[in-house]
C-alpha cells in the first residue's frame, strides 16, 4: 500500500514538473552578425522575432538566465521587458478595449481571427455582386481557410480575365499584414463604381484575398502566444515540437539546403513533406483552380522591402528583368506617400535564403508574377496608429499588379475569348461588325457604328 501511494506521489511530482509552466521568455534586443551568432542563439532555445534573418540588431525571445552566456558570447543582449508575454498581453487587451466599444474605424487597431471575418461577412454582404466568400481548406484544428473573390459583372462568362492573389498572415505573428491586405479589399469595394481607376481595376481583373492563411497559428497569438509564427501542426513524437513554418513547405525546391531547417523545434522547420500541411495545401489547390491566376502577393512583416524570385539560390530567375522593373515601379509608388524606401530585389540576395517558400512555388511551379512584401516596422506590432498609413502607402504598389496582369493578359479586345490576342480577334471582330451584332457596340452607344471600329482597333492596338 505505501509503496503504491509512493508511486503515485512519484508520478505525481513527475507530471507536475512536466507540466508546470516554464519561465516566460525574456525579450532582449541583441546583435546577429554571422551564422555562429544564429547559433549561439539557437543553443540557448532563443527565438529571433524578425520574419527572415540578416545581420543587423534584432529583437528575440530567450530564457532569462541566458542573458550572461549571450554577453559572454558578444551579442550584446539589452532587455527591453523581463517577461514578454506580459508585455503582449497589454497590446491583446487594448486591442481587445478597442474592438468591444465598437470602434467605428476598422483600421483603428488590430483584429482577431473572428472580427477579420466578421469583417469578410460585411464587406460581401455590401456589395453581394462583387463579393464572394468561400472555403479553400480547413487548418490542423478545422478551422476555415476562407478567400473573398473581388470581381465585376460577367466573371463567370469571362474565363479569361486574370486574376491576382494577395494573401496574408502565413507566419501568425505578422498582424500587420492582416490589416494591410484587407485594406486593399475595402479600396476595391468602396471604389466601384465611383472610382474610374478602380472600377476598371474590379472589372478586368479577378481580385483573389486570403487575409489569414494560418488562422489556428493567428488564433493561438490572440490566447496564448503573442510570438508564434508557424502553423499548430501537433507535436513531432521524437522532439515533441509544434508547428511548422508554412513558408518553408511549399512544393518547389523542397527539401535540405540554406533557408530551411528539417528539425521540428526551429522557427523555420520545413515539415515532413511538401504540401504535408493543410494550409499550404489550401492555397496550392486555390491556385490549381485558378488556371488564369497571372500574380500574387504574400504579405510579410517587417523590413520594408519588395521581393520576388528566387528564394532558394542567389542565381537571378530568367524574368529577372520584369521583376526588377514591376518592383522599382512599386516602390516608386511606395516612395511617393511619405518618403519611405523599401529595398527591391530577389529574396535570397535582398533578405535571407527561403527555401520552400510562396515566391519560388508560385513562379517556379505556377508561372506567376510572384511577389512578397515585408511592410514597414521594428517589430511585429507597429502602434496602431501607423496601420492606416502602412495601408495606404502599399495599396498603390499593390494595385500595380492588378493594372500589369489586365494590360498583360486581360484583353478586352480579345473578341474570340481564347485568352489570347491576335489577327483571329480582327476577323471576329469584323464579323461581329458587318452583321451589327450587339457584341461589336463597343462604344455602348446602343447602335454599331464606325465609331466602335475604331475604338476595336485602338483597344487592339494598345493590348488591350
Ligand atoms: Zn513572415
Amino acid at each position: 500500500m505505501i509503496t503504491t501511494l509512493l508511486a503515485v506521489l512519484a508520478t505525481a511530482v513527475v507530471t507536475a514538473h512536466a507540466v508546470a509552466p516554464d519561465a516566460p521568455p525574456a525579450l532582449v534586443q541583441l546583435d546577429i552578425r554571422t551564422a555562429a551568432d544564429l547559433a549561439r542563439l539557437a543553443a540557448v532555445e532563443g527565438e529571433l522575432l524578425v520574419c527572415e534573418v540578416r545581420p543587423g540588431r534584432h529583437e528575440a525571445l530567450i530564457p532569462p538566465d541566458a542573458v550572461p552566456v549571450l554577453q559572454a558570447a558578444g551579442l550584446n543582449p539589452a532587455v527591453i521587458h523581463p517577461d514578454a508575454h506580459a508585455a503582449a498581453a497589454a497590446e491583446r487587451r487594448r486591442a481587445l478595449d478597442t474592438l468591444a466599444r465598437g470602434e467605428p474605424d476598422w483600421w483603428a487597431d488590430y483584429k482577431p481571427l473572428d472580427a477579420v471575418i466578421d469583417k469578410m461577412h460585411e464587406m460581401q454582404a455590401r456589395r453581394p455582386d462583387l463579393v464572394e466568400i468561400f472555403e479553400i481548406g480547413r487548418s490542423w484544428e478545422d478551422r476555415p481557410i476562407l478567400a473573398m473573390r473581388i470581381t465585376g459583372p460577367r466573371a463567370e462568362a469571362d474565363p479569361c480575365r486574370p486574376a491576382v492573389l494577395l494573401h496574408s498572415l502565413i507566419h501568425a505573428r505578422e498582424w500587420i499584414t492582416v490589416m494591410v491586405n484587407m485594406w486593399v479589399a475595402e479600396t476595391l469595394i468602396a471604389g466601384f463604381d465611383d472610382d474610374p481607376y478602380i472600377t476598371d481595376l474590379v472589372n478586368r481583373v479577378e481580385w483573389l484575398f486570403v487575409p489569414v492563411v494560418n488562422p489556428d497559428g493567428y488564433d493561438y497569438t490572440w490566447t496564448d502566444d503573442r510570438f508564434w509564427r508557424k502553423n499548430r501542426r501537433p507535436p513531432d513524437p521524437i522532439f515533441d515540437r509544434m508547428g511548422v513554418d508554412l513558408n518553408r513547405n511549399f512544393g518547389y525546391q523542397w527539401g535540405p539546403g540554406q533557408g530551411q531547417s528539417n528539425y521540428p523545434g526551429s522557427p523555420t522547420y520545413r515539415g515532413p513533406a511538401a504540401f504535408s500541411e493543410p494550409e499550404t495545401a489550401a492555397l496550392r489547390d486555390l491556385t490549381l483552380a485558378t488556371p488564369q491566376l497571372r500574380a500574387h502577393n504574400d504579405m510579410h512583416s517587417f523590413s520594408e522591402m519588395i521581393l520576388f524570385p528566387w528564394g532558394y539560390t542567389p542565381a537571378l530567375s530568367p524574368d529577372h528583368e520584369t521583376f526588377d522593373a514591376l518592383g522599382q515601379e512599386m516602390r516608386q509608388r511606395i516612395f511617393e506617400y511619405r518618403g519611405r524606401n523599401y529595398a527591391v530585389g530577389p529574396v535570397f540576395t535582398t533578405i535571407y535564403a527561403v527555401r520552400g517558400g510562396t515566391v519560388d512555388y508560385f513562379y517556379g511551379d505556377r508561372g506567376i508574377w510572384s511577389f512578397s512584401y515585408e511592410l514597414f516596422g521594428t517589430n511585429f506590432s507597429p502602434p496602431p496608429h501607423q496601420i492606416r498609413p502602412n495601408a495606404e502607402e502599399t495599396l498603390p504598389a499593390t494595385l500595380l499588379l492588378g493594372e500589369f496582369v489586365a494590360d498583360r493578359y486581360g484583353f478586352i479586345a480579345d473578341i474570340n475569348r481564347d485568352c489570347a490576342h491576335d489577327f483571329y480577334d480582327v476577323a471576329a471582330y469584323l464579323n461581329l461588325f458587318i452583321a451589327g451584332d450587339p457584341a461589336a457596340d463597343l462604344t455602348g452607344s446602343g447602335t454599331v457604328n464606325f465609331l466602335d471600329f475604331t475604338r476595336f482597333i485602338e483597344l487592339f492596338n494598345q493590348r488591350r
